[in-house]
């Protein structure tokens, strides 16, 4: 077998139940007839919800609301292995793995509920044992199928720094690692079923991703084992024009840049995590975006150049959890380096900084931080800022949550004038107000503040100014 390798992952809701884990199996296992594959599987869909509220009720001291957390998913996991695994002995040997990890999760709670303390670290280690119990049942529903097939945890795998809840791969010892385990399973035809989400520093200490992170798991190992391609299997027909949750006449986008794509998931598109193709950027590795519910579809593939398609707008995207931060007041022109004050500050706090703009009159700088960023960025200004607001140069600093950043994206937007004017225009029409723009400096990007009451119509009113919506669909809507 020497067609290159397939890295293979599977989100939440392709794991969601039984049914969706013996789909998933029958996948790896029709794909690894053909080729070398390493499967890398998300928790069971909800399961890190529920995880991160039992730590949150233990850390409150209410260690028997995090205990009945755990009651419930042992029955979830359970009845899914009842229905996935037939022979007995090979069940009890994965219902006996499983068991191990809920006693270690339980244990976990009851001294995050002891302590009434919940670190970064305990975090990290409640929060992944959905990946570590999602990987045995679908190692074991492939072999139900007469595949050979082993989980392994990524913290064997995925050497990372210890940035907890959002740590980095050190690549070098990633690849080392994980060509040591998954080649001489590979070469033995055995189909590792890796946990994604999360791995380990250089001491051991287990270490996640990021929320969403199983898709950053998965390019980390195409490009540790330099697959030929990566396939994220999810729950739609691959990147689409807009999120289809909010956009029903959104349709697949057959080809896009890895630029583009990473825009569209920076800006909330939650089918990818931001960092997804950071890992495969040196390497060029083609990733896939497909449907595990309708696998006869060919999805998206993310390439290095993506495909033109000519009028420059892609795809649209929005996010909701974000904050607007003003500083203003007529004084702030004459105030020296007050952008300079202003994001050494953000940098300080270490604020993720979403979207800039001055308006044009300067009285006023804004930028978007994400929700959770918020409170601890405008605390930081108002205390760099309280001398200037004392002698009134400053006259505010305002915070506004409110609010959703719209995205417009595309990498030919730069030579496709008229993209905002036709934006806005389309805006206007529906009433929608913007408050803030910015242009990325990749121009790639054009992006606008609105209420976040009318994040839906802003992105519909877009959609459709752009035609984004594919033709037949349209002349299917127009014809009934
Ligand atoms: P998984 O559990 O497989 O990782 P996610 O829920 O994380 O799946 O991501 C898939 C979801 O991303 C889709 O169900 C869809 O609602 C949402 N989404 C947001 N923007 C887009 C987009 N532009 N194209 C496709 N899906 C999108
Ligand atoms: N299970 C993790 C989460 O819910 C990682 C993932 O699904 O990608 O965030
Ligand atoms: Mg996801």
């Amino acid at each position: 077998m020497n067609k290159p390798l397939q890295v293979m992952k599977f989100g939440g809701t392709s794991v969601g139940d039984a049914a969706c884990i013996a789909r998933v199996a029958q996948i790896v296992r029709d794909a690894a007839r053909e080729r070398p594959v390493v499967a890398v599987v998300s928790a069971m869909s909800g399961v890190t919800n529920r995880l991160i509220e039992a730590a949150n009720r233990a850390a409150a001291g209410d260690g028997d609301q995090a205990l009945a957390i755990f009651a419930a998913l042992r029955e979830q996991h359970k009845t899914a292995l009842a229905s996935l695994i037939r022979d007995d002995a090979k069940r009890a040997q994965v219902a006996a793995r499983l068991e191990k990890i809920f006693d270690e999760g339980e244990r976990l709670c009851k001294g995050t509920a002891m302590l009434k303390e919940l670190t970064p670290r305990a975090l990290d280690a409640i929060s992944s044992l959905g990946e570590r119990l999602s990987a045995p049942m679908v190692a074991g529903a492939i072999e139900e199928l007469g595949a050979r097939s082993e989980s392994v945890e990524a913290t064997e795998l995925i050497v990372t720094d210890s940035s907890h809840g959002g740590a980095d791969p050190l690549m070098d010892r990633t690849r080392e690692r994980s060509e040591a385990r998954l080649r001489p399973l590979l070469e033995q035809g055995v189909i590792p079923v890796v946990t994604g989400f999360i791995g380990a520093t250089k001491g051991g200490i287990l270490t996640t991703l990021g929320r969403g992170g199983s898709d950053y798991s998965a390019t980390i190992l195409g490009a540790a084992l330099g697959a030929g391609e990566v396939i994220i299997w999810t729950d739609v027909d691959g990147v689409m024009t807009a999120d289809p949750r909010l956009v029903p006449e959104a349709r697949t986008i057959p080809e896009i840049s890895y630029r583009e794509a990473s825009e569209l998931a920076y800006f909330g598109a939650k089918v990818l995590h931001p960092k997804t193709l950071h890992a495969v950027a040196q390497a060029g590795i083609p990733v896939w975006i497909r449907n595990s519910f309708a696998p006869e579809r060919t999805g998206t593939k993310i390439t290095p150049k993506g495909r033109s398609n000519g009028g420059g707008v892609k795809a649209l995207t929005a996010i909701r959890d974000v904050a607007l931060i003003t500083i203003g007041g007529p004084g702030i022109v004459g105030v020296p380096d007050v952008v300079g004050r202003t994001f050494s500050t953000t940098a300080e706090v270490h604020a993720s900084v979403l979207l800039i703009s001055q308006s044009s009159s300067q009285n006023d700088i804004c930028f978007a931080v994400t929700a959770s960023d918020a409170k601890r960025t405008v605390d930081a200004l108002r205390k760099e800022f309280a001398h200037d607001v004392a002698h009134e140069k400053v006259e505010h600093i305002t915070v506004d949550s409110n609010i959703a950043i719209v995205a417009v994206v595309g990498e030919n937007m730069r030579g496709a004038p008229g993209v905002a004017g036709r934006t806005f225009n389309a805006l206007g029409r529906e009433g929608v107000n913007i408050i803030a723009i910015a242009q990325g400096s990749s121009e790639s990007n054009i992006s606008f503040v609105v209420f976040e009451k009318d994040m839906k119509a802003a992105l519909t009113a877009t959609h459709r100014e752009f035609g984004l919506a594919a033709p037949v669909e349209e002349s299917k809507a127009k014809g009934s």
